[in-house]
């Protein structure tokens, strides 16, 4: 996923103390993605009272609905990308020669370290059904300078209760381990209830978590959650009841630990400074080899770096959600 949304602003990525336990819908915004077939998608982090999920940092949603998209190559530092499709196909390529499909069930999974670059094509020329869930993970210090990779995971593990079954795509959930190259303490899952169902899932107290409802309505520890917004939960759950209706659900659970560093997230690039996110986006507007060669498919075709703010990118504390008037 790229952001290219017209104004990149910067973003407060500083993961402060955990809260307990809590209920707040973070609710979603429509983003355009770049380049002439770029996608719409719905965006719920980071925004500025929630920045980060334990280290996820940035979670967007495309469809369910007809797309055609095909996003031209763009560089990413300091993150990993998690691509889940609950329905559709994307074609991954990036700057360390991955050529990879992407189907439903299939975690596809770019560590980004000190720099690549990748492009996401729907397949094809005309719109075709798509369910898309795209996320970010903020790499922490010790990781964040190593070399890019990519891996396809088709086999994760899944456990599963009472009318609920989740597929673990990063760290663990319910003693079942994703094999997943995991940087900091996390989890991310697809969770299904059966219709009708109750869910009751274990949760780490130590971790903050939030959950997407993306195929039906579900209520969650008592309250509504349809398609679109995000459910921030804060920390120290032992459990979470999850009710769906009549159609199920298919629930995206995440959590995980804050870094507790500070976190400047620009465009593309999640860094420590204003001079790192500046050098970044130099080294891409200059082809640098940073990114790695150009994608062989693409013809030397990119998505320019936005001009950066006339301000200083400085990283700052999430701050307290705004009081509807
Ligand atoms: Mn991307």
């Amino acid at each position: 996923m790229s952001t290219l949304e017209r104004h990149p602003q910067e973003l407060d990525l500083l993961g402060a103390g955990l809260p307990g336990a809590v209920a707040r819908i973070v609710p979603e915004r429509v983003v355009p993605l770049g380049g002439p077939r770029g996608m719409e998608v719905t965006r719920t982090i980071p925004e500025r009272s929630l920045p980060t999920i334990g280290a996820w940092c940035f979670l967007d949603q495309a469809g369910p609905a007809p797309y055609v998209s095909h996003l031209l190559p763009h560089p990413h530092i300091g993150l990993q990308t998690v691509s889940w499709l609950i329905e559709g196909t994307i074609m991954h390529r990036d700057t360390v020669g991955s050529v990879a499909e992407i189907r439903p069930g299939q975690l596809n999974l770019m560590t980004s370290g000190r720099g690549i670059a990748h492009s996401e094509f729907t397949l094809g020329d005309e719109p075709a059904p798509l369910h898309l869930l795209q996320l970010w993970i903020a790499l922490p210090e010790e990781s964040r300078w190593q070399a890019p990779h990519f891996e396809q995971h088709s086999d994760l593990p899944v456990a599963s209760g009472d009318c609920w079954s989740a597929t673990v795509l990063m760290g663990e959930f319910d003693g079942a381990v994703s094999p997943a190259a995991t940087y900091s303490p996390l989890v991310g899952a697809e969770v299904r209830v059966e219709p009708f169902g109750q869910a009751r899932l274990p949760l780490r107290p130590d971790f903050e978590h939030g959950v997407l409802a993306a195929v039906g309505e579900v209520v969650v520890e008592g309250t509504s959650l349809g398609s679109g917004p995000l459910l921030y939960l804060g920390a120290d759950r032992e459990t979470l009841t999850i009710q769906a209706g009549a159609e199920g659900a298919v629930v995206l659970l995440l959590g995980g630990r804050p870094l507790g560093e500070d976190l400047v997230m620009w465009w593309n690039f999640v860094g420590r400074t204003h001079e790192e996110i500046a050098e970044a986006r130099e080294d891409w507007e200059a082809g640098a080899d940073r990114f790695g060669p150009p994608i062989a498919h693409h013809e030397g075709a990119r998505i320019p770096a936005p001009p950066l703010p006339t301000v200083r990118l400085t990283p700052r504390r999430r701050r307290p959600p705004e009081v509807p008037q």
